[in-house]
């Protein structure tokens, strides 16, 4: 039985998700600026805190349990904010059970691969949560809107367009559902921002010296392309939306909320998992009382046989 937690956060993640087989039109379809009932900056400061302890505690249990590995996918055009959501969303979960992976353009050795291939080096494992900043998606995403890069890619002639991103398409879907029955939950966030919001974050980079490092000449340049880039994400949305592996679109024009949303959809995929402590069985309990006979066998003269056992007892009769 879910718990009204629970129930909850899968209520405030649902008008993220994108329908399987739904057609989605960026624009039309997904506002950047919703709040969905969050009404202020306090508020969701106090329940991205509660989020943050609610996925220490689950990625703990999940690294106990062993069974399941979670990779977060994260999507977005420059200035969206994937950087600062990582940041703050993980900020709370033990950095040995997590890894973050930066794709950048891809080197002479990655394109001598296939597309797949730098991205299946960097899963994560059996316990473990693994965050793609940016994915195998920019595949069908900077490379759709930039033809030079697919020629890079010395695909063989008969692979290559019509009918290439179609297929991609259905090859992404298919290696997700591998991943997904082999114990690897894929969370998928788009950081929804809008061209105005983008404008005002390039602005404060170029304003703020501390942030200066921050600016590209070639994000702006790649604004110009925003068009594109709508139409592109808007296909990927609507093509790779599964059942197994579906996409969250998190509004992104208010950081604050952002984040409290990517935590949300996180922190839901990892309640589904519902990763438990290992327990022992019998035999190994009798095990242990054996061991703990010896140990305590081995207590010097005035120590207490068991310290430990003791100060619980001390514990519960102060309760
Ligand atoms: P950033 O994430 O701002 O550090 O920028 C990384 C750059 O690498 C972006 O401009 C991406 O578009 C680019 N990039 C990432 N993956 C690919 C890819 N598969 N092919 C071409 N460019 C890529
Ligand atoms: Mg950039």
């Amino acid at each position: 039985m879910p718990s009204d937690r629970d129930e909850r956060i899968a209520d405030f993640v649902k008008p993220f998700r994108v329908e399987p087989g739904s057609k989605v039109s960026l624009g039309k379809d997904f506002d950047p600026a919703f709040k969905s009932g969050v009404g202020s900056k306090k508020q969701a400061k106090d329940l991205l805190a509660r989020g943050i302890e609610l996925l220490a505690e689950y990625q703990s249990r999940l690294y106990a349990q062993d069974t399941h590995g979670v990779l977060i996918v994260l999507q977005a055009l420059d200035a969206a904010g994937k950087d600062g959501t990582i940041r703050h969303v993980m900020s709370g979960v033990n950095p040995q059970g997590v890894s973050v992976h930066s794709f950048k353009v891809p080197s002479s050795e990655e394109l001598d691969h296939d597309y797949f291939w730098r991205y299946s080096q960097r899963l994560p494992g059996r316990g473990e949560i693994g965050i793609f900043n940016r994915s195998y998606y920019e595949e069908v995403l900077v490379v759709r809107v930039h033809p030079e890069l697919l020629e890079r890619q010395k695909l063989p002639i008969d692979q290559r367009e019509p009918g290439l991103w179609k297929r991609r398409f259905q090859e992404i879907n298919d290696w997700e559902r591998t991943l997904n029955d082999n114990g690897i939950k894929i969370v998928k966030l788009f950081l929804n921002l809008s061209k105005e919001e983008q404008r005002t974050r390039f602005l404060r980079r170029i304003d703020l010296p501390d942030h200066n490092w921050k600016f590209s000449a070639a994000d702006v340049r790649e604004r110009e392309y925003w068009d594109e880039y709508q139409k592109a994400f808007s296909d990927v949305l609507t093509n790779t939306s599964t059942e197994w592996a579906p996409w969250y679109v998190i509004p992104a024009d208010r950081k604050w909320f952002a984040r409290v949303a990517a935590g949300a959809v996180i922190a839901n995929a990892l309640i589904d998992i519902d990763p438990r402590y290992p327990r022992i069985d019998d035999e190994d309990r009798e095990k242990l009382q054996k061991i703990k006979k010896t140990l305590e066998a081995q207590a010097p003269p005035g120590a207490a046989a068991d310290p430990f056992a003791a100060g619980q007892a001390v514990g519960r009769e102060s309760v």
